[in-house]
């Protein structure tokens, strides 16, 4: 009766809480891909059911044919040539491509419901007039044959990587484009980032027998292939099938290669890891202490940033980097032990920030790169405490990523945020709006708003939005709840300018038996100010002041033990005057910002006296 009581209860309390109103597309893939690893080559089938959840009306499709890219004359091909700072793995390469190197995606057919559409290859997207508009509500099936060739490895996927590995298999096929609440996302691809349709994938990859194959997704074949997924079977036949089935994802990634070791670990709560590389003086003793270090990795972020919602992940040696795909990634291998976890879980953290929120990274490449940089930093910190890599932990991770924003913004490269990912001027205007910044704007919430606030910030953020491609405002909206903070300015400031924060002190007085300090706002952007006034007897006094439209007062932090909280400093205001019940001659230093956590362009100017 009582437990009855409580689940009605607690089906009452879901029904009731807000949930997040948007309505998204849906996919599921069936493929079947027949791999020539002598010519490179391979031919596929496709059928895509495409549910059309949209309030609206569609006459046409889109697909990416990502592997049209590398190509002599292509967009990428022509931006890299002439970015004044083109990416070193891609510069002048694709121009110097031969016939047998480059990589394409011809459509041979393609029907919708069965009957035959008409398409056009531009680039590396195919425009489909559809013959019957699908409705709202309703789905339609795709059929498509294609053919391939795997460029040889630029960028991301290909073949041969610089390592050796074989196939290195991101982008290999034609994917719908998504269209959401903002509209159709074709989006060629020139160099970055990538948004897709939520929805299951069934592939099936055939290729020669000695090739071993991980990536997104479960086998549904196991004993077939052996290879570390289960006991060697008997025997293979010339060619193998390798069949897997990834569930709610949006893209799907495989790497292949005839050296692979194939090591697995099952985590305490059911889901395993897959660890995939090619052994080697440069590898093996590495990659075997690997699965320990992220198995902690795993618990501390289920823990802080969401339980992950997959019962595998792999993490597979191949392209030339480190790139996120849905429950696996690509990373080079030949690394040394530190680097190795640290791209490992820069990575794996993208599965939050990116694979399962599905932030529109080409808009908002900060709320991925970005988040996913700010908590890497926190993994790895976590990981010196717990010994597992070499190092000492530090009291702030952020610290070098605030000074690199600091040094940056004296250059005159700076960019808003809001520009889309392909279309920064430099590549470093872009790396920095995306990692530095987003790492900052993270770190700088987690200070505005408290610790407490922003770690549920972080779990509903993820709970309420996990699936669903939330956007800046979806994020701050939840900051707001959690905190009671009105915080729509800091986004404003924060993504959509580039005039920062900067705060001074600008006198420190005496006013008979008290101290009058007058502070001063050198920046543009308002933030809530730390002041620690540190007294000859060695004791610290925290003063806080908030700007006005914040609507709230952080609750007191644990570093501070003495916290006063001040009147409130209305932006329009340039300067702030403030008196502490301690006369002038007992009084040490003031400091703003102490800790560091509010950025600022300037800080030779927050403090005086003696620290
Ligand atoms: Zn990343």
């Amino acid at each position: 009766m009582r437990l009855a009581f409580l689940l009605l209860l607690c089906s009452l309390t879901v029904s009731l809480a807000a949930q997040p109103d948007r309505w998204q597309q849906r996919a599921e893939y069936q493929m079947n891909i027949d791999v020539d690893v002598k010519k490179n080559q391979y031919a596929g089938t496709q059928q895509l059911t495409y549910y059309n959840n949209s309030p609206d009306t569609l006459d046409k499709v889109f697909y990416h044919l990502y592997f049209n890219a590398f190509q002599p004359g292509s967009m990428m091909d022509v931006r890299n040539l002439n970015l004044p700072d083109a990416d070193g793995r891609v510069a002048d390469r694709i121009s110097l491509l031969a016939e047998d190197e480059i990589g394409y995606i011809k459509v041979k057919k393609l029907s919708q419901n069965g009957a035959a559409v008409q398409y056009e290859t531009v680039g590396t997207i195919l425009e489909v007039a559809l013959n019957q508009p699908i409705l709202p509500g309703t789905s339609v099936q795709f059929d498509m044959e294609w053919d391939a060739q795997v460029p040889l490895q630029i960028r991301r996927s290909g073949r041969d990587n610089a390592e050796g590995i074989e196939y290195s298999m991101a982008q290999w096929y034609p994917k719908m484009a998504e269209y959401d609440y903002q509209g159709w996302h074709a989006n060629p691809y020139v160099g970055r980032e990538f948004h897709g349709v939520w929805g299951d994938f069934d592939v099936k990859i055939t290729i020669d027998r000695d090739y071993v194959v991980g990536g997104t997704g479960y086998l549904q074949n196991p004993e077939e292939i052996g290879y570390g997924y289960a006991p060697e079977p008997k025997k293979r036949k010339k060619k193998i099938t390798y069949h897997f089935k990834a569930p709610n994802v949006h893209d799907f990634m495989w790497g292949a290669d005839p050296d692979y070791r194939h090591l697995t670990k099952e985590r305490e709560d059911g889901m395993t890891m897959h660890f995939f590389f090619q052994p080697g003086e440069r590898t093996t003793e590495n990659w075997e202490n690997l699965p320990r270090v992220m198995d902690e990795a795993f618990s501390y972020i289920n823990e802080h940033y969401g339980h992950y919602p997959y019962e595998q992940y792999s993490f597979v040696q191949g392209g030339d980097g480190g790139m996120e795909y849905p429950m696996a990634t690509l990373i080079t291998g030949e690394r040394s032990f530190t680097s190795l976890v640290g791209v490992s879980v820069h990575e794996l953290m993208h599965s939050w920030y990116q694979m399962i929120m599905g932030t529109n990274e080409s808009l908002y490449a900060w709320m991925d790169e970005g988040f996913t940089s700010w908590a890497s930093s926190e993994v790895m910190n976590h990981l010196r405490k717990q010994g597992l890599i070499p190092g000492e932990a530090v009291e702030n991770p952020h610290a070098r990523t605030f000074a690199s924003l600091r040094g940056f913004r004296q250059s005159d490269l700076v960019e808003p945020l809001t520009i889309h990912a392909d279309h920064f001027a430099t590549n470093a205007a872009y790396s920095v709006a995306a990692y530095v910044n987003g790492n900052v704007f993270q770190e700088q919430l987690r200070y505005i708003i408290g610790e407490e606030a922003h770690q549920r910030t972080l779990l509903r953020y993820f709970n309420d939005w996990k699936f669903k491609h939330p956007n800046p405002n979806d994020f701050i909206r939840i900051a707001e709840k959690e905190s009671g903070m009105e915080l729509d300015w800091y986004k404003e400031y924060w993504v959509h300018g580039t005039d920062y924060a900067d705060y001074a002190v600008k006198t420190v007085e005496a006013a008979g038996d008290a101290t009058e300090i007058t502070l001063e706002k050198v920046g543009r952007m308002p933030m809530p100010l730390e002041i620690l006034v540190t007294l000859t007897d060695g004791s610290e006094h925290w003063y806080y002041t908030a700007p006005r439209i914040l609507r709230a007062t952080k609750a007191q932090p644990d570093y501070a033990s003495n916290w006063n909280v001040l009147e409130d400093w209305p932006w329009t205001h340039p300067t702030y005057r403030f008196r502490v019940q301690h006369n002038l001659g007992s009084v040490q230093s003031v400091q703003i910002n102490p800790r560091g956590r509010m950025f600022e362009d300037d800080v030779e100017n927050n403090s005086w006296g003696e620290e």
